[in-house]
């Protein structure tokens, strides 16, 4: 039985997915190519691959897989949606995802957001499993200076910018504020 964990190459859900793999859970990593109007999803992938190689290096296996949604073609929308609804699809294929991991910490109004998408949509509903592979927030509650803390050299790996100049975080938006904050 595996949990699957959201991935997007950011600090927390490479903060998640570190905390996932020191308890033991057995892991399926799923990390979504969400391709929108900026070139973040292409320094997500950069980031996604350093990630797993520096988790790799550290002598941790798991499955990983991505997804590629283009949402652009698709009119745009909540980043929280198109992960939602990839999680879902996966979970309703395969009886052995028990929970999705969401690397949600308490100071971010999506936290909240995100359950709510899926009580709208009832993505889950339908899954094959014997229940239906429910949320978890195991970072709920945690500070990202905690994160960062427990993190090591993996934070140097991760790139969080919502909006990045060049190849650059932007430093104004609220990630990278409230990154700089925690450092
Ligand atoms: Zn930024």
């Amino acid at each position: 039985m595996k949990r699957m964990v959201l991935f997007s190459g950011g600090v927390d859900s490479t903060a998640l997915l570190l905390q996932e793999l020191e308890s033991g859970s057995d892991v399926l990593v799923v990390h979504l190519i969400l391709k929108t109007e900026t070139n973040r999803w292409q320094l997500e992938m950069v980031a996604c691959a350093r990630v797993i190689a520096e988790l790799h290096a550290r002598g941790y296996d798991f499955e990983y897989m991505d997804v590629t949604v283009d949402a652009t073609a698709m009119g745009g929308g909540r980043d929280s949606w198109y992960y939602i609804q990839t999680a879902a699809n996966i979970a309703r294929n395969r009886e052995d995802i028990i929970a999705v991991a969401v690397g949600f910490i308490d100071d971010e109004a999506e936290a909240i957001a995100f359950p709510q998408t899926i009580n709208n949509t009832e993505l889950f509903r339908g899954c094959k499993g014997t229940s239906c592979a429910e949320l978890t927030y195991p970072l709920a509650g945690k500070t990202k200076k905690e994160l960062i803390a427990k993190m090591g050299n993996l934070f140097e790996c991760t790139f969080s910018c919502r909006v990045p100049v060049g190849i650059e975080p932007c430093g104004q938006c609220n990630t990278c504020k409230a990154i700089k904050e925690a450092l």
